[in-house]
Protein backbone atom coordinates (compact mmCIF):
# COMPACT_ATOMS: atom_id res chain seq x y z
CA UNK A 1 0.00 0.00 0.00
CA UNK A 2 1.54 3.10 -1.15
CA UNK A 3 -1.26 5.65 -0.87
CA UNK A 4 -0.59 9.39 0.14
CA UNK A 5 -1.03 11.10 3.36
CA UNK A 6 -5.16 11.68 3.14
CA UNK A 7 -5.63 8.49 2.13
CA UNK A 8 -4.13 7.16 4.90
CA UNK A 9 -5.34 9.35 7.45
CA UNK A 10 -9.08 7.82 5.84
CA UNK A 11 -8.12 4.50 5.19
CA UNK A 12 -5.49 2.88 7.17
CA UNK A 13 -5.40 0.28 9.74
CA UNK A 14 -9.36 -0.60 9.10
CA UNK A 15 -11.40 -2.00 6.63
CA UNK A 16 -14.97 -2.95 6.85
CA UNK A 17 -15.10 -6.09 8.63
CA UNK A 18 -16.05 -9.09 7.14
CA UNK A 19 -18.71 -10.53 9.53
CA UNK A 20 -20.99 -6.97 9.52
CA UNK A 21 -19.14 -4.73 6.96
CA UNK A 22 -19.26 -1.22 9.26
CA UNK A 23 -18.06 1.18 7.09
CA UNK A 24 -16.84 3.38 10.65
CA UNK A 25 -14.72 1.75 12.77
CA UNK A 26 -16.22 -0.46 15.30
CA UNK A 27 -15.88 -0.04 18.93
CA UNK A 28 -14.81 -3.00 20.34
CA UNK A 29 -15.78 -2.49 24.14
CA UNK A 30 -14.57 -6.40 25.47
CA UNK A 31 -12.06 -6.44 28.38
CA UNK A 32 -10.96 -10.17 26.82
CA UNK A 33 -11.43 -12.73 24.01
CA UNK A 34 -12.07 -16.61 23.64
CA UNK A 35 -9.63 -18.74 22.56
CA UNK A 36 -10.00 -21.09 20.01
CA UNK A 37 -8.31 -24.08 22.36
CA UNK A 38 -5.90 -24.51 25.01
CA UNK A 39 -3.16 -24.81 22.66
CA UNK A 40 -4.30 -21.89 20.83
CA UNK A 41 -4.04 -19.94 24.24
CA UNK A 42 -0.21 -21.00 24.82
CA UNK A 43 0.69 -19.70 21.48
CA UNK A 44 -1.09 -16.16 21.96
CA UNK A 45 1.21 -16.18 25.44
CA UNK A 46 4.35 -17.24 24.04
CA UNK A 47 3.92 -14.39 21.21
CA UNK A 48 3.90 -17.40 18.52
CA UNK A 49 0.71 -16.60 16.87
CA UNK A 50 -0.64 -12.80 17.15
CA UNK A 51 -4.18 -11.89 18.38
CA UNK A 52 -5.56 -10.71 21.54
CA UNK A 53 -5.68 -11.85 24.62
CA UNK A 54 -6.90 -8.96 26.97
CA UNK A 55 -7.74 -5.32 26.41
CA UNK A 56 -4.50 -4.11 28.78
CA UNK A 57 -2.39 -5.78 26.12
CA UNK A 58 -4.33 -5.05 23.22
CA UNK A 59 -8.07 -4.46 21.40
CA UNK A 60 -9.08 -4.35 17.78
CA UNK A 61 -10.54 -0.78 17.71
CA UNK A 62 -7.26 0.47 19.53
CA UNK A 63 -5.28 -1.55 17.17
CA UNK A 64 -7.04 -0.23 13.89
CA UNK A 65 -5.76 4.04 15.76
CA UNK A 66 -2.32 2.21 16.13
CA UNK A 67 -2.10 1.04 12.63
CA UNK A 68 -3.22 4.46 10.76
CA UNK A 69 -0.68 6.43 13.14
CA UNK A 70 1.72 3.79 12.34
CA UNK A 71 1.13 4.52 8.74
CA UNK A 72 0.95 8.49 9.01
CA UNK A 73 4.37 8.56 10.45
CA UNK A 74 5.95 5.79 8.21
CA UNK A 75 6.89 3.37 11.20
CA UNK A 76 6.66 -0.11 12.01
CA UNK A 77 4.41 -0.33 14.91
CA UNK A 78 2.58 2.39 17.41
CA UNK A 79 1.19 1.49 20.46
CA UNK A 80 -1.16 3.72 22.03
CA UNK A 81 -2.13 4.57 26.17
CA UNK A 82 -4.04 6.53 28.13
CA UNK A 83 -2.59 9.42 27.85
CA UNK A 84 0.77 11.63 26.25
CA UNK A 85 2.32 11.04 29.87
CA UNK A 86 1.88 7.38 29.89
CA UNK A 87 3.39 6.82 26.20
CA UNK A 88 6.15 8.87 27.05
CA UNK A 89 6.74 7.17 30.63
CA UNK A 90 6.36 3.52 29.19
CA UNK A 91 8.90 4.87 26.00
CA UNK A 92 11.23 6.19 28.30
CA UNK A 93 11.62 2.78 30.82
CA UNK A 94 11.66 0.66 27.27
CA UNK A 95 14.73 2.21 27.30
CA UNK A 96 16.54 2.93 31.02
CA UNK A 97 16.39 1.61 33.54
CA UNK A 98 18.02 2.20 37.53
CA UNK A 99 21.11 4.14 37.25
CA UNK A 100 20.58 5.09 33.82
CA UNK A 101 20.76 8.62 31.82
CA UNK A 102 18.61 10.48 29.70
CA UNK A 103 19.80 13.46 27.87
CA UNK A 104 16.76 15.83 27.27
CA UNK A 105 15.76 19.24 26.19
CA UNK A 106 14.44 22.26 28.67
CA UNK A 107 12.50 23.47 26.30
CA UNK A 108 9.45 21.03 26.65
CA UNK A 109 5.94 20.80 28.19
CA UNK A 110 6.42 21.78 32.09
CA UNK A 111 4.68 18.62 32.65
CA UNK A 112 7.27 16.45 31.37
CA UNK A 113 9.81 18.05 33.30
CA UNK A 114 8.31 17.62 36.29
CA UNK A 115 7.76 13.92 35.04
CA UNK A 116 11.33 13.08 34.13
CA UNK A 117 13.06 15.49 36.28
CA UNK A 118 11.50 14.25 39.77
CA UNK A 119 9.53 10.98 39.43
CA UNK A 120 11.98 9.69 36.75
CA UNK A 121 14.58 10.89 39.11
CA UNK A 122 13.28 8.93 42.33
CA UNK A 123 12.91 5.39 40.15
CA UNK A 124 16.93 5.96 39.83
CA UNK A 125 16.62 7.37 36.10
CA UNK A 126 18.93 10.76 35.89
CA UNK A 127 17.62 13.09 33.09
CA UNK A 128 19.73 16.01 32.68
CA UNK A 129 18.42 18.97 31.10
CA UNK A 130 20.22 21.03 28.46
CA UNK A 131 19.69 24.07 26.21
CA UNK A 132 18.01 21.92 23.07
CA UNK A 133 19.35 24.74 20.61
CA UNK A 134 22.93 24.38 22.31
CA UNK A 135 24.30 21.37 19.68
CA UNK A 136 27.47 20.76 21.98
CA UNK A 137 25.27 20.77 25.13
CA UNK A 138 23.76 17.52 23.65
CA UNK A 139 26.94 15.80 22.83
CA UNK A 140 29.24 16.45 26.44
CA UNK A 141 26.04 15.46 28.27
CA UNK A 142 26.28 12.06 26.90
CA UNK A 143 27.87 9.08 29.03
CA UNK A 144 28.56 5.51 28.53
CA UNK A 145 24.31 5.47 30.94
CA UNK A 146 23.08 7.71 28.66
CA UNK A 147 20.24 5.47 27.04
CA UNK A 148 18.49 7.92 25.14
CA UNK A 149 17.98 11.74 23.63
CA UNK A 150 14.18 13.74 24.39
CA UNK A 151 13.20 16.95 22.65
CA UNK A 152 10.52 18.00 21.62
CA UNK A 153 10.42 19.39 16.98
CA UNK A 154 8.30 22.37 18.81
CA UNK A 155 8.57 23.17 22.43
CA UNK A 156 6.17 23.74 23.90
CA UNK A 157 5.09 26.60 25.10
CA UNK A 158 7.40 29.19 23.08
CA UNK A 159 7.38 26.98 20.14
CA UNK A 160 11.31 26.76 19.54
CA UNK A 161 11.73 24.38 16.77
CA UNK A 162 14.66 21.72 17.50
CA UNK A 163 17.15 20.84 14.79
CA UNK A 164 16.04 17.43 14.93
CA UNK A 165 18.59 15.77 12.16
CA UNK A 166 21.46 17.59 13.81
CA UNK A 167 20.44 15.98 17.00
CA UNK A 168 19.93 12.20 15.40
CA UNK A 169 23.17 12.77 13.69
CA UNK A 170 24.59 13.18 17.41
CA UNK A 171 22.89 10.36 19.31
CA UNK A 172 23.49 8.06 16.65
CA UNK A 173 27.16 8.42 16.41
CA UNK A 174 27.07 7.05 20.01
CA UNK A 175 24.45 4.14 19.84
CA UNK A 176 21.95 6.39 21.09
CA UNK A 177 18.16 6.62 20.23
CA UNK A 178 16.31 9.71 19.52
CA UNK A 179 13.01 10.37 20.84
CA UNK A 180 10.99 13.33 19.68
CA UNK A 181 7.06 14.37 20.75
CA UNK A 182 5.36 15.12 17.73
CA UNK A 183 2.40 16.74 19.75
CA UNK A 184 2.77 19.98 18.33
CA UNK A 185 3.30 19.21 14.36
CA UNK A 186 1.58 16.01 14.25
CA UNK A 187 2.46 13.65 11.27
CA UNK A 188 0.89 16.28 9.07
CA UNK A 189 3.36 19.10 9.29
CA UNK A 190 6.27 16.90 9.86
CA UNK A 191 7.27 13.14 9.18
CA UNK A 192 10.17 12.97 12.15
CA UNK A 193 11.26 9.87 10.98
CA UNK A 194 12.86 11.55 7.67
CA UNK A 195 14.84 13.50 10.14
CA UNK A 196 16.24 10.92 11.96
CA UNK A 197 13.76 10.08 14.74
CA UNK A 198 13.69 6.63 16.17
CA UNK A 199 11.10 6.77 18.50
CA UNK A 200 7.73 9.35 18.08
CA UNK A 201 5.89 10.39 21.13
CA UNK A 202 2.40 11.92 20.84
CA UNK A 203 -0.10 13.28 23.23
CA UNK A 204 -2.67 12.48 20.92
CA UNK A 205 -4.86 14.47 23.49
CA UNK A 206 -4.26 17.13 21.25
CA UNK A 207 -4.26 17.93 17.51
CA UNK A 208 -5.30 13.91 16.97
CA UNK A 209 -8.31 14.75 18.50
CA UNK A 210 -8.85 18.19 17.49
CA UNK A 211 -11.83 18.35 19.85
CA UNK A 212 -10.89 17.99 23.28
CA UNK A 213 -12.40 14.61 23.88
CA UNK A 214 -10.47 12.03 24.71
CA UNK A 215 -7.00 11.67 26.45
CA UNK A 216 -4.84 9.49 24.55
CA UNK A 217 -1.19 8.95 24.18
CA UNK A 218 0.68 6.98 21.28
CA UNK A 219 4.51 5.76 20.79
CA UNK A 220 5.66 5.11 17.29
CA UNK A 221 8.55 2.74 16.76
CA UNK A 222 10.59 3.62 13.37
CA UNK A 223 11.92 0.66 13.37
CA UNK A 224 15.35 2.25 12.44
CA UNK A 225 17.14 1.69 16.25
CA UNK A 226 19.38 -1.69 15.87
CA UNK A 227 20.01 -2.83 19.38
CA UNK A 228 21.72 -6.21 18.16
CA UNK A 229 25.46 -6.09 20.00
CA UNK A 230 24.82 -2.46 21.31
CA UNK A 231 26.44 -2.25 24.51
CA UNK A 232 24.25 0.34 26.14
CA UNK A 233 21.56 -2.04 25.68
CA UNK A 234 21.16 -5.64 27.63
CA UNK A 235 17.92 -5.70 27.95
CA UNK A 236 17.86 -5.90 24.11
CA UNK A 237 20.43 -8.59 23.63
CA UNK A 238 19.91 -10.80 26.69
CA UNK A 239 17.22 -13.57 26.86
CA UNK A 240 14.42 -11.67 28.77
CA UNK A 241 13.20 -13.74 31.86
CA UNK A 242 9.92 -12.35 32.15
CA UNK A 243 9.16 -13.28 29.11
CA UNK A 244 9.93 -16.98 27.81
CA UNK A 245 13.63 -15.71 27.46
CA UNK A 246 12.76 -13.55 24.23
CA UNK A 247 15.57 -11.29 22.91
CA UNK A 248 13.98 -8.12 22.04
CA UNK A 249 16.49 -6.89 19.86
CA UNK A 250 17.12 -10.02 17.98
CA UNK A 251 13.35 -12.33 17.97
CA UNK A 252 11.33 -9.55 16.24
CA UNK A 253 13.20 -8.20 12.80
CA UNK A 254 12.86 -4.30 13.39
CA UNK A 255 10.25 -4.06 15.73
CA UNK A 256 11.82 -5.35 18.85
CA UNK A 257 11.42 -1.91 20.64
CA UNK A 258 7.54 -1.57 19.99
CA UNK A 259 7.36 -5.42 20.87
CA UNK A 260 8.87 -4.95 24.16
CA UNK A 261 7.19 -1.79 24.72
CA UNK A 262 3.68 -3.83 24.51
CA UNK A 263 4.34 -7.51 26.09
CA UNK A 264 6.68 -6.62 29.22
CA UNK A 265 5.97 -2.56 29.06
CA UNK A 266 2.26 -2.16 29.33
CA UNK A 267 1.46 -5.04 30.26
CA UNK A 268 2.91 -4.83 33.72
CA UNK A 269 2.14 -0.12 34.10
CA UNK A 270 -1.40 -1.39 32.95
CA UNK A 271 -2.40 1.71 31.56
CA UNK A 272 -3.63 0.35 28.41
CA UNK A 273 -6.38 3.22 26.25
CA UNK A 274 -10.24 2.68 26.06
CA UNK A 275 -11.37 1.72 23.26
CA UNK A 276 -14.03 4.49 22.61
CA UNK A 277 -10.82 6.66 22.78
CA UNK A 278 -9.49 5.02 20.24
CA UNK A 279 -12.68 5.60 18.47
CA UNK A 280 -12.72 9.36 18.88
CA UNK A 281 -9.13 9.87 18.28
CA UNK A 282 -9.61 7.91 14.79
CA UNK A 283 -12.47 10.36 14.00
CA UNK A 284 -9.99 13.33 14.24
CA UNK A 285 -7.40 11.67 12.74
CA UNK A 286 -10.02 11.42 8.99
CA UNK A 287 -9.31 15.35 9.33
CA UNK A 288 -5.91 15.91 10.45
CA UNK A 289 -4.53 17.58 7.38
CA UNK A 290 -7.48 19.89 7.14
CA UNK A 291 -7.46 21.19 10.60
CA UNK A 292 -3.58 21.78 10.88
CA UNK A 293 -3.66 23.51 7.74
CA UNK A 294 -6.00 26.25 9.14
CA UNK A 295 -4.45 25.78 12.36
CA UNK A 296 -1.55 26.71 11.07
CA UNK A 297 -3.00 30.01 8.61
CA UNK A 298 -4.77 31.04 11.50
CA UNK A 299 -2.10 31.33 13.87
CA UNK A 300 0.26 32.72 11.46
CA UNK A 301 -2.27 35.82 10.87
CA UNK A 302 -2.47 36.18 14.89
CA UNK A 303 0.83 36.13 14.96
CA UNK A 304 1.06 38.72 12.79
CA UNK A 305 -1.62 40.84 13.66
CA UNK A 306 0.49 40.75 17.21
CA UNK A 307 3.17 41.84 16.14
CA UNK A 308 2.42 44.45 14.59
CA UNK A 309 0.28 45.88 17.83
CA UNK A 310 1.38 48.79 19.63
CA UNK A 311 0.28 47.01 23.13
CA UNK A 312 2.44 44.05 22.33
CA UNK A 313 5.95 43.50 23.82
CA UNK A 314 7.18 39.94 22.04
CA UNK A 315 5.53 37.34 20.19
CA UNK A 316 7.24 33.63 19.67
CA UNK A 317 5.97 32.49 16.23
CA UNK A 318 8.25 30.44 14.53
CA UNK A 319 6.27 30.62 10.96
CA UNK A 320 6.87 34.89 11.42
CA UNK A 321 9.94 35.81 9.28
CA UNK A 322 11.37 38.09 12.38
CA UNK A 323 11.43 34.69 14.68
CA UNK A 324 14.94 33.17 15.44
CA UNK A 325 13.68 29.49 14.35
CA UNK A 326 12.12 30.88 11.04
CA UNK A 327 14.87 28.51 9.35
CA UNK A 328 14.16 25.98 10.95
CA UNK A 329 10.74 26.32 10.54
CA UNK A 330 11.22 26.20 6.77
CA UNK A 331 12.91 23.12 6.74
CA UNK A 332 11.07 21.15 8.66
CA UNK A 333 7.39 22.47 8.82
CA UNK A 334 7.28 24.00 5.28
CA UNK A 335 3.44 23.47 5.34
CA UNK A 336 2.70 26.06 8.29
CA UNK A 337 4.37 26.14 12.18
CA UNK A 338 1.36 24.71 14.26
CA UNK A 339 -1.19 26.97 16.30
CA UNK A 340 0.52 27.09 19.54
CA UNK A 341 3.05 30.04 20.47
CA UNK A 342 3.49 32.46 23.01
CA UNK A 343 3.87 36.47 23.35
CA UNK A 344 3.60 39.24 26.13
CA UNK A 345 1.81 42.06 26.20
CA UNK A 346 4.10 45.69 26.98
CA UNK A 347 2.95 45.38 31.06
CA UNK A 348 3.72 42.93 34.04
CA UNK A 349 2.05 39.31 35.14
CA UNK A 350 -0.97 41.68 36.22
CA UNK A 351 -2.06 42.63 33.25
CA UNK A 352 -1.19 39.45 31.06
CA UNK A 353 -4.13 37.89 33.87
CA UNK A 354 -6.20 41.80 33.04
CA UNK A 355 -6.16 40.90 29.12
CA UNK A 356 -6.78 36.56 29.43
CA UNK A 357 -9.52 37.65 31.91
CA UNK A 358 -11.24 39.89 29.11
CA UNK A 359 -11.45 37.48 26.47
CA UNK A 360 -14.90 37.06 25.73
CA UNK A 361 -14.81 34.21 23.16
CA UNK A 362 -11.06 32.83 23.70
CA UNK A 363 -11.61 30.28 26.64
CA UNK A 364 -8.80 29.78 29.39
CA UNK A 365 -8.19 26.02 29.39
CA UNK A 366 -5.09 23.96 30.66
CA UNK A 367 -4.90 22.19 26.87
CA UNK A 368 -4.48 22.78 23.26
CA UNK A 369 -4.72 21.60 19.67
CA UNK A 370 -8.94 21.63 20.34
CA UNK A 371 -11.17 22.82 17.46
CA UNK A 372 -11.52 26.19 19.81
CA UNK A 373 -9.07 29.04 20.02
CA UNK A 374 -7.54 28.79 23.59
CA UNK A 375 -5.04 30.44 26.28
CA UNK A 376 -2.90 29.37 29.33
CA UNK A 377 -1.14 31.18 31.53
CA UNK A 378 2.24 28.84 31.76
CA UNK A 379 3.79 30.56 34.60
CA UNK A 380 1.01 29.75 36.87
CA UNK A 381 0.07 26.35 35.34
CA UNK A 382 1.40 23.88 33.30
CA UNK A 383 4.89 25.16 34.04
CA UNK A 384 4.04 26.16 37.81
CA UNK A 385 5.99 23.15 39.23
CA UNK A 386 9.50 24.45 38.08
CA UNK A 387 11.68 26.54 39.82
CA UNK A 388 12.76 30.33 38.89
CA UNK A 389 15.86 28.79 36.98
CA UNK A 390 14.26 26.26 35.13
CA UNK A 391 11.55 29.16 34.24
CA UNK A 392 13.95 31.51 32.94
CA UNK A 393 15.90 28.31 31.17
CA UNK A 394 12.66 27.72 29.14
CA UNK A 395 12.05 31.34 28.57
CA UNK A 396 8.91 31.68 30.85
CA UNK A 397 7.89 34.88 32.13
CA UNK A 398 4.94 36.21 34.23
CA UNK A 399 4.27 38.07 30.79
CA UNK A 400 4.05 34.64 29.01
CA UNK A 401 0.99 34.25 27.88
CA UNK A 402 0.06 30.68 25.54
CA UNK A 403 -2.28 30.32 22.59
CA UNK A 404 -3.54 27.60 20.91
CA UNK A 405 -5.32 28.99 17.72
CA UNK A 406 -8.37 27.42 16.95
CA UNK A 407 -10.16 26.59 13.56
CA UNK A 408 -12.65 28.95 14.75
CA UNK A 409 -13.21 31.90 12.16
CA UNK A 410 -9.90 34.12 11.81
CA UNK A 411 -11.86 37.95 12.36
CA UNK A 412 -13.92 36.72 15.24
CA UNK A 413 -10.79 35.72 16.90
CA UNK A 414 -8.28 39.08 16.26
CA UNK A 415 -11.48 40.73 17.48
CA UNK A 416 -11.84 39.16 20.86
CA UNK A 417 -7.93 39.71 21.51
CA UNK A 418 -8.04 43.18 20.54
CA UNK A 419 -10.93 44.01 22.50
CA UNK A 420 -9.70 42.07 25.42
CA UNK A 421 -5.94 44.18 24.66
CA UNK A 422 -7.87 47.44 24.88
CA UNK A 423 -9.27 46.10 28.30
CA UNK A 424 -6.25 45.10 29.77
CA UNK A 425 -4.70 48.80 29.27
C1 LIG B 1 -0.05 17.65 26.70
C2 LIG B 1 1.32 17.26 26.32
C3 LIG B 1 1.90 16.10 26.84
C4 LIG B 1 1.19 15.21 27.84
O1 LIG B 1 0.11 14.56 27.23
P1 LIG B 1 -1.23 14.12 28.03
O2 LIG B 1 -2.07 13.52 26.98
O3 LIG B 1 -1.79 15.37 28.65
O4 LIG B 1 -0.78 13.16 29.08
C5 LIG B 1 3.16 15.76 26.41
N1 LIG B 1 3.84 16.53 25.53
C6 LIG B 1 3.31 17.65 25.02
C7 LIG B 1 4.11 18.45 24.04
C8 LIG B 1 2.05 18.06 25.40
O5 LIG B 1 1.54 19.21 24.90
Amino acid sequence: MDYRFDTLATHAGYSPDKEHHAMALPIYQTSAYEFESVAHAKDLFELKAAGNIYTRLSNPTVDAMERRVAALEGGVGALAMASGHASMVATFLNLAEQGDEIVSSINIYGGAINMMGVTLGKMGIKVKFIDGDDLSAWESAITDKTKAFFVELIGNPNASIADVEAIADIAHRHGIPLIVDGTFCTPYLCRLKDFGADYIVHSATKYMSGNGTALCGITVDCGTFDFAGNPRFPQYNNPDVSYHGAVFGRDFGNAGFITRLRALILRDLGASLSPFNAFLIMLGLETLSLRMQRHCDNALKVAEFLEAHPDVDFVNYPGLKSSKYHALQQKYLPKGASGVFTFGLKGDRERAAKFMDSLELIKNVANLGDARTLVSHPATTTHSQLSEEQLRAAGITGQTVRISVGIDDIEDILADLEQAIVKSR
